[in-house]
């Protein structure tokens, strides 16, 4: 039966987030052998990778969130959850300090949580490099909220544009759809939009349908770097197909409410400035670190030439901290910011975790027969047999290896059904872009969602747009 109090003997684990790195860890993590305690201010877990598809409603959101309660429900002993944000950790004292940060508090809103080993996979915040107008202007796309923000948006500024009596240079501006960041996020909303346009706008609103515009903003000379040479080309020309209008070696310098000004480079790399009016502009360029791993990084001297996050060594374990281990994006091991990082990342630690405490109770065990040798002689051969065996499982457990990443593969969707994909195959690479390698990209990401219930919601998701269209009511 799940136990309900913390059991004394064991060691507290506290887990912050709930996202690819600590989920994964919650999925493996043998609970039984820690007092385990998730503290998070999302109560659910969210799966990144079609986040995309619920800004034009292609997907509707809650099919791709799975709440944190029933995740835990099926662990074997009791997991406790707080609904709360770290405000900072004390690595002296092993503590966490938590307030609740969503509307509805208590008479107690802020607490502090002390633990005897700690996770941080508290992922990381919106790069804004600090460009004036970028936080009070434009959307961005990581939350739910994000993304319930954008589809709002976009009908707002379709809508608005069909207002009687708009002027022709306002109805362009409204229409005018800015992404800034050419990264997958950057690509995937850009051709997400595009095909809300293509399917669904134009048909509903046709009045204005030749002056829907989306361009993609990027600084450096191409989209997508992460990609091979050859997808880069191909997601270039497919966007030229779409109507994307892609602005490379592009700096975006200043945001107001109604225009992005931005930097050019030119073939003859004289710089230029440039001004494109939107209606709607969401803002895509990367990850930031958040306040609270920053006030961590500042405690730990070990963390000072960091940057990007917290330092962690082969074990994922923070430099120059003790109990502390770190995932997915707010950890700093030398791969990118990926899902497919923090996932096994977190299945990693688990693995560590259930063979600590496999360790921990070998080593036990063997103690207290050690001291039964002396006070029982006539089982001494026994005993000593057992001993042999305990020590044998003991080195197998023992030598566990630091953590590797395997890459699986990149994909991304970019619009009109298609999809590129740069995966690894029977060791070699396959870079492939088209049709096909979009219902390969749709049934990996299917496969990959959290539960049968996830699946389901999806494919019905799916048909639904394919067959009615999307829904356009500005909710
Ligand atoms: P997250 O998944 O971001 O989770 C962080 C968790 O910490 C959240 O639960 C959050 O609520 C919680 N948290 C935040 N602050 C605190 C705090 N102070 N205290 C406690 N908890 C806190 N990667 C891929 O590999 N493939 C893809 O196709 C892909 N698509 C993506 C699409 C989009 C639109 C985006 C934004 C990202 C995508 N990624 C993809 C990247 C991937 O989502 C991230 O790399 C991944 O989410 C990182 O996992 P994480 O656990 O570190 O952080
Ligand atoms: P990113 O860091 O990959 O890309 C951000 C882009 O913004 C960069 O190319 C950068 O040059 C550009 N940029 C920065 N400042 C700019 C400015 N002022 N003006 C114009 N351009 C500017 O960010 P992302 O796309 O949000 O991705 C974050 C992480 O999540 C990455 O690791 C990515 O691989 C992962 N991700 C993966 C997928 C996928 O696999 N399908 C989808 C989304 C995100």
């Amino acid at each position: 039966a799940p136990q309900i109090e913390p059991d004394p003997s064991k060691k507290t684990l506290v887990i912050l987030g709930t996202g690819w790195g600590s989920v994964s860890l919650l999925k493996r993590l043998d609970t039984e052998n820690y007092n385990v305690i998730v503290i998070s201010p999302r109560n659910y877990f969210l799966f990144t990778p079609l986040l995309p598809s619920c800004t034009t409603g292609t997907i509707e959101h809650r099919s791709i969130m799975e709440p944190i309660r029933t995740i835990l429900r099926s662990k074997r002993a009791n997991v406790k959850y707080y609904e709360a944000e770290a405000s900072s950790i004390d690595p002296e004292r092993k503590v966490v300090k938590v307030f609740d940060a969503s509307e509805v508090r208590g008479d107690t809103a802020e607490t502090e949580v002390p633990y005897d080993m700690l996770v941080i996979g508290v992922g990381a915040e919106n790069a804004t490099f600090g460009i004036p107008g970028v936080r009070e202007h434009s959307c961005f796309l990581k939350e739910i909220g994000d993304a319930q923000l954008i589809r709002k948006k976009i009908m707002d500024c379709v809508e608005t544009a069909a207002f009687k009596d708009q002027k022709p240079e306002e109805i362009d501006r409204l229409l005018h759809m800015v992404v800034v960041g050419g990264g997958p996020t950057g690509v995937e909303f850009a051709g997400e939009l595009q095909d809300f346009f293509e399917e669904d706008i134009k048909k509903l609103i046709p009045d204005i349908s030749d002056r829907f515009r989306v361009t993609l903003i990027e600084a450096l000379p191409n989209v997508l770097p992460s990609f091979s040479k050859q997808l880069i080309e191909y997601t270039e020309s497919t966007f030229k197909e779409e109507k994307i209008d892609i602005k490379t070696k592009t700096m975006v310098k200043n945001v107001t409410d109604k225009s992005v000004e931005a930097e050019v480079t030119g073939p003859d790399g004289k710089k230029e400035k440039v001004v494109f009016p939107y209606g709607l502009l969401v803002w895509a360029t990367g990850n930031a670190v958040r306040p609270v791993v920053k006030d961590l990084m500042a405690r730990i001297p070990a963390q000072k030439d960091s940057r990007r996050g917290l330092a962690v060594n082969e074990y994922l374990v923070v430099q120059g901290a003790r109990d502390i281990w770190a995932v997915g994006d707010c950890a700093v091991a030398g791969y990118a910011p990926t899902a497919q990082v923090a996932s096994q990342e977190g299945n990693f630690l688990a693995r560590l975790f259930n063979n600590m405490a496999k360790t921990e109770m070998l080593e036990e065990n063997i103690r207290e027969l050690s001291g039964s040798l002396n006070l029982k002689p006539g089982n001494a051969a026994e005993i000593s047999r057992q001993i042999e065996e305990y020590e044998r499982q003991l080195r197998r457990i023992k030598d566990i290896k630091p953590f590797h990443y395997s890459h699986q593969g990149s994909l991304a969707y970019i619009g009109s059904e298609k999809a590129v994909a740069d995966v690894s195959w029977f060791n070699g690479n396959l870079a492939t872009g088209g049709s096909l390698t979009f219902l390969f990209w749709r049934s990996a990401y299917l496969s990959m969602c959290f539960s049968t219930r996830n699946r389901l919601l999806v494919i019905n998701d799916w048909l639904k747009s394919k067959l009615f269209g999307r829904d356009v009511s500005r909710e």
